[in-house]
């Protein structure tokens, strides 16, 4: 579904990624892993049209769609989350979830003043998607409070099921656990699991919390320094040595 080519950024004299190749396969869920400053969020700006490459292509559905801009990608199908939650805090879970549904959902000026049956009947499916959302994130109890006095771990709930409420083909999430406690992002890797086929099609997903990864990843890309250090199963991952190496350091 998602496919990169030989993508390469730099910033100056920073080459923050270096040819990096990968695909999204419809139905997966592939996690881009790897040290602090490897590249991984200049990869995600990349693909979602925040940044322009300095070299290689980003390919959608087979169609060529390198910087095309973050709004257009959007509407493709390709949403994502940022590090930095961008929730409404002054906003309810719910009125958050309402307000994300309106990057399909489009009304004229005037049929806000005067709504007909079908601008009725799309805030219904909107009311309905909205409220089937904040029980899937298990805030169904939470929905009338403000985001800003939610837990962390509620946040980060709420800034999936924002990005679900766009209707994504491809979720790109970056570092959904942050904060997180253990059970926590154990909920939520139980959640990302259950995503693809029924709420999205794919997911690309930044993590650092790598018992997460390994529990709901397809596959993963290792990316070191800018560069892709390796790709494979969560098996093949934790057992290469490269992969370790770049982790803990070599063995004295
Ligand atoms: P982390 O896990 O800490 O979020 P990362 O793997 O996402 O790190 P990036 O944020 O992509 O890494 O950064 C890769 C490199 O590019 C770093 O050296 C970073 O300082 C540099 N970099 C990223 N964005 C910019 C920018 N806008 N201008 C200059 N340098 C940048």
């Amino acid at each position: 579904m998602l496919e990169i080519k030989g993508l390469s950024k730099s910033f100056g004299g920073i080459h923050a990624v270096q040819n990096i190749g990968f695909d999204v396969p419809k139905g997966d869920i592939v996690s881009l892993i790897g040290p602090n400053g490897a590249g991984k969020t200049t990869c995600f700006n990349l693909i979602t049209g925040f940044y322009r490459p300095t070299q290689g292509r980003v390919l959608w559905d087979g169609a060529d769609v390198t910087a095309t801009s973050p709004c257009r990608m959007a509407q493709l199908g390709v949403i994502r989350t940022f590090q930095k939650t961008n929730v409404l805090r002054n906003l309810t879970a719910y009125e958050n979830l309402m307000h994300a549904h309106y990057l399909r959902d489009r009304t004229s000026f005037w049929r806000v003043f005067w709504p007909d049956a079908r601008v009725a009947a799309a805030r219904a499916e909107i009311r309905e998607s909205s409220q089937a959302i904040l029980g899937l994130m298990g805030l169904g109890k939470r929905a009338d409070v403000q985001a800003g006095s939610l837990s962390c771990g509620e946040l980060r709930l709420l800034e999936v099921g924002v990005a679900l409420a766009a209707r994504p083909r491809l979720l790109m999430l970056d570092e959904p656990a942050a904060g997180l406690n253990t059970r926590e992002a154990d909920g939520l890797a139980e959640l990302l699991a259950g995503l693809p086929g029924k709420w999205v099609e794919s997911i690309l997903l930044v993590e650092h919390n790598m018992n997460l990864i390994m529990k709901v990843s397809d596959s993963i890309v290792v990316m070191n320094f800018g560069k892709k250090l390796a790709q494979g199963t969560p098996g093949e991952i934790q057992r290469n040595e490269e992969v370790l190496e770049a982790y803990m350091g070599k063995a004295a």
